[in-house]
């Protein structure tokens, strides 16, 4: 066994070896080791005695899919070694194959990854250009390409996408390898194109054809409204940065199926830069508006339905079990309601929609005359189809049901016949039925009864008809199970064949929730449809925050209207106290965007938005100091980034710069960004600053514009009112925030004393600083040093 065991391995070495012996799977040597904790199942050895016992521990094959998620979420590969003879028929020892890899990205079965996440797998080949990119996501049966130009901008795809898995070649830069470091790496010799070299890997592991693979938006495509990284985790889009905290789309989901919640989640994180694509939404979303009935019945048919999209590429990579086929059945039964339902809607957008659905009726009745309502949860057990399906499981089934009464019949004859009251009817494994006659009985024994063996009180005999009666009643269970096992396997082949057909409908069940989810939020939250117009004016009359309006008690969030203009407003300059509501504006208007695009109703009365090709955020203080960078270097970094990359259509929201070096210093860098921003970039920007010299800049630069978050002084204390208006908050109130946060009298007492002296001292000089500076030139003259810098497009190839 174990010359076998380790030959396996030998295949294997990356993964841990699940090596099935009867109802167990067992790990040996430093695959026990590892595991054990992990698994938290003991860790033994085997042959004790032995000088050098091997390490061993195992886990019932019956509960081994919780296990094997174990494994994988801490970055392993399980390899399943199953017996693939029957043990009761082998002659020595049984035969066995690893049947399956599983990897963190390569799994077929729907339970071992949240119905919320997603599984990916990105192959990364190194070329002259920069990186060729494929992108698997097994589940949804797609693959998505692209070329990344540089190593950041690869980066930038492992942070958006956060695969649990990537492929590489062998031979690779560790400058690569590093961005890695959280996810599992495989790498490869024979690599081919990135496409190919996941494909062939794919199928590798999962010992089987890959479902035929669809593919999905360029990775760098120029549809999708660019939200990097760091605006997607600062604005909180699909995951809080603290805990117990609420995301977007935390907030915002109503959906009724995890291939919603999923999309939805795809959508905020990737809004669309196409005005028929967000206009094609928005009508939808309106139209369930319009009509509540349809949206009743759309809400109703997408309740309790099973995760389609998975179910159907578990089926297509042969994994699905009778259950399932039967969650598959009951999504088909409910769409030829839906699809007539949705194609009778006014709304062009539904009724496309439904267009697209295929109910496939003819599988889904098929599917409804053969299967039970409740099989078992394997297809080896019999169980799985009705007897009315095929005649042959019926008449299976009722000998063996019949065998019980038979011989109990039989029994009850047999007794009256030789007048022996304890005669019995037994069964044993190794001697089958037998008639069994105690020794004071033996006399009575008709003479065709055929003497089988002898036991302590008496003997067993067997008769002819009971002979019979055994290889009926066994084989037909036996056959019953056989023939129902391989209809199975035929019928599933049949649902493998409709895929294609079942991974779309699954996608229209997804965009239609989203969108029927979005028609909810909007209509109990109070929402409005957008309006994009070109030319850049961004003008929401009394907006919202999404999320933090629905953590406050109802009624208390205070809306405010932000509006810039391409030429008299472009930037705004905010001022105002810490905790006056600085943040909460600008995220809002960030999210009002995004939801906009993501074909969202919005949180204000009113909103006329410009299409963004692009969000980026600066908000916040962190450092990463796992790369070396302090938080003043991931300020800069994160800010010569926006430079780089933002354009004229971009929205840019800069919270607090320049804090994190001397005051000069970073009133310097803040105000000269500003006006990079403002001049050369001409970027949509919202700068909160607690630098008030630059308001000057109002006077100075055309389309600068100051607001601030009003206060009101209350006796020595202050109260916010979280409303904006124009104009510069005439000083700070740190010292008055500090207090409402508990700072002892004593500390607060000497920080108005110093706050005075410095005050007085800056006043003598602030006439010759700020006001006087004159602005940078429209033409900024400082590029002719070097020339206007490099400014590519926010996107890749
Ligand atoms: P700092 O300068 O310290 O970062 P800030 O001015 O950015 O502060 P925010 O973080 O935006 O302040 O707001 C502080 C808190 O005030 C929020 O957590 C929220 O609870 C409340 N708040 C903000 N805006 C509003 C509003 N419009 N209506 C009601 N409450 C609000």
């Amino acid at each position: 066994m174990l010359v076998q065991y380790l030959a396996m391995k030998r295949e294997h070495p990356d993964s841990i070896l699940f090596y099935r012996m009867g109802d167990f799977y067992e790990m040996f040597f430093e695959d026990a080791i590892a595991a054990a904790p992990i698994l938290e199942v003991q860790l033994t050895s085997r042959d004790k005695n032995a000088e050098d016992p091997i390490p061993m521990c195992g886990v019932p094959h019956h509960s081994a899919l919780g296990y094997i998620q174990k494994l994988l979420a801490h970055g392993f590969k399980v390899a399943l070694c199953e017996q693939v003879e029957d043990p009761t028929k082998a002659q020595g020892l049984v035969k066995r194959e690893v049947i399956r890899v599983l990897t963190p990205a390569l799994v077929g079965d729907p339970d071992l990854v949240r119905e919320d996440q997603k599984a990916l797998l990105l192959a990364v080949k190194p070329t002259d250009r920069g990186f060729e990119l494929c992108l698997l996501d097994l589940f949804a049966s797609e693959i998505r390409l692209g070329r990344a130009l540089s190593l950041e901008s690869l980066a930038e795809v492992v942070r958006e996408f956060q695969p649990k898995e990537v492929l590489l070649p062998s031979e690779v830069p560790s400058s690569v390898e590093t961005l890695f470091s959280a996810c599992l790496v495989t790498k490869r010799d024979t690599f081919g194109s990135a496409e190919e070299a996941l494909k062939r890997y794919g199928e590798e592991s999962l010992k089987a054809r890959l479902p035929s693979l669809s593919v999905g938006p360029a990775l760098f495509g120029s549809d999708a409204l660019v939200l990097d990284s760091v605006t997607l985790s600062s604005l909180e889009v699909t995951k809080a940065n603290s805990e117990g905290g609420v995301s977007l789309s935390d907030a915002l989901n109503l959906t009724g199926t995890s291939m919603g919640k999923r999309l939805l989640k795809d959508w905020l994180s990737r809004p669309s830069r196409r005005a028929e694509v967000i206009e094609d939404r928005l009508d939808a979303v309106q139209s369930f508006l319009d009509r509540r009935d349809t949206a009743d019945l759309v809400r109703s048919s997408l309740s309790n339905l099973r995760d389609l999209e998975r179910l159907a590429t578990k089926t297509a990579l042969g994994l699905a079990m009778p259950r399932d086929l039967v969650s598959i059945r009951d999504a088909l039964l409910r769409l030829p309601a839906l699809k007539a339902c949705l194609l009778h809607s006014e709304s062009r957008s539904i009724s496309q929609r439904g267009a697209r659905l295929k109910p496939l009726e003819a599988l889904a009745n098929y599917l409804q005359r053969a299967l039970e309502d409740l099989p078992p949860a394997v297809f080896r057990e019999g169980g799985i189809f009705r007897p009315e399906f095929d005649p042959r499981i019926a008449e299976c089934r009722a000998l063996v049901h019949d065998a019980k009464s038979t011989l109990a019949a039989m029994e009850d004859r047999e007794r009256a016949r030789t007048g022996i009251a304890s005669l019995k009817i037994k069964f044993s494994r190794v001697f089958g039925y037998t008639i069994e006659v105690t020794t004071s009985h033996l006399s009575k024994v008709p003479k065709e009864y055929i003497r089988k063996q002898t036991i302590s009180t008496g003997e067993r005999f067997i008769t002819e008809e009971l002979k019979n009666f055994e290889e009926k009643a066994l084989t037909a269970e036996h056959r019953g199970k056989a023939l129902e096992e391989s209809l199975f396997l035929e019928i599933r082949n049949q649902v493998a064949a409709e895929a294609p057909a079942l991974l779309e409908n699954a996608r229209v069940l997804a965009e239609i929730d989203v969108l029927q989810s979005f028609a909810r939020t909007a209509q109990t939250l109070g929402y409005t449809r957008p309006t994009f117009q070109a030319g850049g004016l961004l003008d929401i009359e009394d907006g919202r925050h999404p999320v933090v309006e629905t953590l406050l008690k109802a009624g208390t969030f205070v809306p405010n209207s932000v509006r810039l203009c391409p030429e008299s407003a472009r930037t705004l300059i905010l001022t105002g106290p810490n905790m006056g509501g600085k943040s909460t504006i600008m995220r809002q208007v960030a999210l009002i965007c995004l939801l906009a695009q993501a074909g969202s109703f919005v949180p204000a009365s009113r909103a006329t938005l410009p299409l963004l090709d692009a969000i980026f955020t600066r908000i916040g203080s962190s450092d990463d100091l796992a790369r070396g960078q302090s938080t003043f270097m991931v300020e800069m970094t994160e800010v010569a980034r926006i430079l780089k990359t933002a354009t004229v259509d971009s929205l840019v929201i800069i919270d607090e710069i320049g804090r994190g070096t001397s005051t000069y210093d970073g009133l310097s860098l803040a105000w000269s960004l500003l006006e990079y921003l403002h001049l050369h970039v001409r970027a949509k920007t919202l700068f909160a600053t607690h630098f008030h010299e630059m308001s000057a800049l109002e006077n100075t630069l055309p389309g600068v514009k100051n607001a601030s978050v009003l206060v009101e002084k209350w006796k020595d204390s202050i109260v916010f009112l979280y409303k904006l208006g124009a104009g510069v908050c005439g000083r700070s109130y740190g010292i008055e925030v500090a207090k409402l946060a508990g700072l002892p009298s004593e500390v607060l007492v000497r920080a108005r004393q110093i706050q005075g002296h410095l005050e007085s001292e800056s006043q003598r000089s602030s006439r010759t600083r700020s006001t006087s500076l004159a602005p940078m030139s429209g033409q900024l003259a400082f590029f002719e040093e070097s020339g206007p810098p490099d400014k590519p497009s926010p996107l890749d190839a």
